[in-house]
């Protein structure tokens, strides 16, 4: 049976389960609430649990409001396209040379052929972030392997949908994501790091954390802005 509980603005929807513990969950996309209780909790006992999870409860719809999805881009003159933290107004021309896009005049100029749908438009700004992020990774890697003592033998970029770098300490191979390009550039330094960290320790334990704290201080407010997108 389900009832409702509301506390200030919050409401929340109470479920009493045959279970033996309670379980409180904030849903996305619209953040609501729902407390799964044990049939025999009383209902003030329920509350008194919600009231003093208020503050967690508040800070998970918030984060679920901040979650940017990305929307559909059509890749028209126009639109706001990221690099490297800042947008940019995109500016269409055609071309029948080489297609391809540029950052010139502050805006993000792209050439295509008169006509071009809009999965070949995406294509040819992929292959421009992709060029840009080949010439941003690399002094990065270079500094990096310097500071924390280590060799990475292979790097490459793919989009990838669920997380931002992938690294297998044994071969020393370290995958990055597409996205990045988007991404300001202390979170892909931090991405380079975290990966680089890898090779010193595979697993996401206290000594991985320790390390990213001493080469990386503000690693936290990096992973929450990267947070935001994936
Ligand atoms: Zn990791």
């Amino acid at each position: 049976m389900a009832s409702n509980l509301i506390i200030e603005d919050i409401q929340i929807e109470v479920r009493k389960k045959k279970i033996k513990n309670l379980y409180l969950s904030v849903h996305p996309p619209d953040g609501s609430v729902r407390i799964s209780a044990p049939l025999a909790m009383s209902d003030e006992a329920i509350r008194d649990f919600a009231l003093a999870k208020l503050d967690w409860i508040r800070k998970q719809q918030a984060k679920l409001q901040k979650q940017v999805r990305p929307e559909e881009k059509q890749y028209i003159a126009g639109e706001n396209h990221y690099f490297q933290g800042l947008p940019y107004v995109l500016n269409v021309l055609y071309t029948g040379k080489k297609q391809r896009a540029e950052l010139k005049n502050g805006q993000i100029e792209l050439y295509v052929r008169q006509g071009s749908t809009q999965e070949q438009r995406e294509k040819v700004m992929r292959e421009w972030y992709r060029s840009e992020l080949k010439k941003l990774i690399p002094p990065l890697i270079a500094k990096w392997e310097e500071k924390i003592g280590v060799t990475v033998n292979f790097w490459g970029v793919k989009l990838m949908k669920t997380k931002w770098g992938s690294c297998n300490p044994r071969a020393k191979r370290i995958w990055f994501n597409l996205e990045l390009a988007k991404q300001s550039p202390r979170c892909l330094e931090y991405i380079v790091v975290h990966e680089m960290v890898h090779l010193l320790e595979r697993h996401h334990n206290k000594r991985f954390y320790a390390y990213l704290e001493k080469f990386l201080p503000d690693w936290k407010e990096c992973r929450e802005e990267l947070n935001i997108y994936l």
